[in-house]
């Protein structure tokens, strides 16, 4: 059966975020598509405050946000890590944990806090925990195209490695030692949440 996906025609698009990690990632994964890049901070757009409730909805509000913005197809991210024994948090809010100076550090303590608590309650309670990914292709006119990746592991403490970002150090993906702060990061990048939302974005969008 024919994808009813909506293919990405045009050779240029917006990266919808103002993170630099995530800016470079994506401007690496779309030059073999002979896709150009730029960012939202090249054209000085404005960033979108995330009102949503779901990654999708914010990475949707993004990505129309920019599209219509700079009048080019734009591509954006929103992330994050879902703990079970946590219903599912700090999910969307996973960046704003680490208040506003950013401390990883900070939001891993209170992670670590949080499953000890739920823990205290129900000694069965588990580690189990999960990287979702959103992507939103979007169109000047208001189509888009929205993909969710994952990758499911579980928390250790203390956090271990130095190599990766946010939540990276206290995450272990199933099946692995290493936490992502200590995986190499083309390992990391090749079974992330990130790169399980992209093989599904190529596939529907790019071939
Ligand atoms: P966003 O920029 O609103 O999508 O926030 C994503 C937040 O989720 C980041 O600030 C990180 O804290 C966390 N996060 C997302 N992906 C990863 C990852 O691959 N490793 C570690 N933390 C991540």
């Amino acid at each position: 059966m024919p994808s009813l996906r909506r293919k990405l025609t045009e050779s240029k698009l917006v990266v919808a975020s103002h993170n630099e990690g995530k800016v470079k990632e994506i401007k690496a994964l779309m030059s073999p598509f002979g896709i150009e890049t730029v960012s939202a901070r090249e054209l000085l757009l404005p960033e979108p405050e995330e009102t949503g409730n779901t990654f999708i909805a914010n990475a949707e509000l993004k990505a129309l946000a920019a599209a219509r913005a700079a009048n080019l197809p734009a591509l954006s991210d929103d992330s994050g890590l879902c703990v079970d024994a946590l219903d599912g948090a700090p999910g969307i809010y996973s960046a704003r944990w680490a208040g506003p100076d950013k401390d990883f550090a900070l939001a891993m303590e209170k992670v670590q806090k949080g499953l000890e608590e739920a823990q205290a309650q129900d000694p069965d309670v588990g580690h189990g925990a999960h990287f979702t990914c959103a992507l939103t292709l979007a169109w000047p006119d208001g189509h888009a195209e929205s993909f969710e990746g994952r990758v499911h592991g579980a928390l250790v403490w203390p956090p271990r490695g130095e190599k990766g970002f946010g939540y990276d150090p206290v995450f272990k993906a199933d099946g692995e030692k290493l936490t992502f702060g200590e995986m190499a990061p083309d390992k990391k990048h090749a079974m992330s949440h990130r790169a399980d939302a992209f093989r599904q974005l190529i596939a529907a969008c790019l071939n």
